[in-house]
């Protein structure tokens, strides 16, 4: 199954595709993961792009479109995967088409997680992960149980992103309007487009989405 989750950022695209890699055995493929992978190798897509996820910008399509063509080339990903955060712009999305029309593999869903913009800056400005093991946390939504202390992997040392700062995160949303909203008409006109409230509880919108891709492999 190939699927997209598109919304902005804070909607919820990074925990609901965690939970389906564990439910549906997809791979989430994640370029925000990868490029801030990229910044912190000090890579040379890492250099280009550092700067521009500061700011809460957009990094230029054809890095991206050739860093997501290399990932999706991989085998791990051949029975399925979740894009999480791509594609982001029209371009992409056209990039997206003609590489799984090659390969013969046609998206399946293209899942909206629609939440208000005021919800998003206290979503985002508030989260934190764990630095070893990649647990998501929030301070006001979801804090460790024993504070300090990963529920998962137990480790006390925590992080925050640098683009999560309310001022950055003012620019990501209106990126999101801008060059993202326009692929919402673009995959309801293909037909593909599904619609989730990604207002409502974490296990909510995970029931809704499992609604729309149907019961897990073997579990049908
Ligand atoms: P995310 O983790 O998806 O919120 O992405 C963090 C940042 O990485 C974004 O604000 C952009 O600067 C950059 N980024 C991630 N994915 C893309 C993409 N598909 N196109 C352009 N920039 C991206």
């Amino acid at each position: 199954m190939k699927l997209i989750l598109l919304g902005p950022p804070g909607a919820g695209k990074g925990t609901q595709a965690k939970r389906l890699e564990e439910r549906y055995g997809l791979k989430q493929i994640s370029t925000g993961d990868m490029l801030r992978a990229e910044v912190k190798s000090g890579s040379e897509i890492g250099q280009q792009a550092r700067a521009i996820m500061e700011r809460g910008e957009l990094v230029p399509d054809a890095i991206i479109i050739a860093m997501l063509g290399a990932r999706v080339a991989q085998p791990d990903v051949a029975q399925g995967f979740i894009l999480d955060g791509f594609p982001r712009t029209v371009p992409q999305a056209e990039a997206l088409d003609l590489m799984l029309r090659e390969k013969s593999m046609p998206l399946d869903h293209v899942i909206e997680l629609q939440v208000d913009d005021a919800a998003l800056v206290e979503r985002i400005s508030g989260r934190f992960t764990c630095a070893r093991c990649g647990e998501g946390y929030h301070d006001r939504f979801k804090q460790p149980a024993k504070p300090g202390v990963c529920d998962v992997c137990g480790s006390t040392e925590f992080t925050r992103r640098a683009d999560d700062k309310a001022e950055t995160v003012a620019a990501r949303l209106e990126a999101y309007h801008r060059q993202t909203a326009p692929l919402l008409p673009y995959y309801a006109a293909k037909g593909i487009l599904r619609v989730v409230d990604g207002m409502a509880e974490m296990g909510e919108v995970g029931k809704q989405i499992a609604a729309i891709l149907g019961p897990p492999p073997g579990k049908g």
